[in-house]
């Protein structure tokens, strides 16, 4: 599933040197928060920013605008 922003934060960014460039949405595997490396507290999404686990799926991407 792609998604136009991170669904928890809204971040996007602009496509820089690569079009078709994109980075991950994560759900956390225990309380079901999703976000990505750029949400607060995910610590590059190395860790649910909600409950610190980091036990979680891939449910999507984000394409970078152009
Ligand atoms: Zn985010
Ligand atoms: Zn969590």
């Amino acid at each position: 599933m792609s998604y136009a922003a991170c669904p928890a934060c809204g971040f996007n960014k602009k496509a820089t040197a690569f079009s078709g460039a994109y980075f991950n949405v994560y759900r956390c595997s225990k309380c079901g928060q999703e976000y990505c490396y750029e949400c607060r507290g995910s610590n590059g999404a190395r860790k649910c920013p909600k409950c610190g686990s980091t036990s979680r799926q891939t449910i999507g991407k984000v394409t970078l605008r152009r």
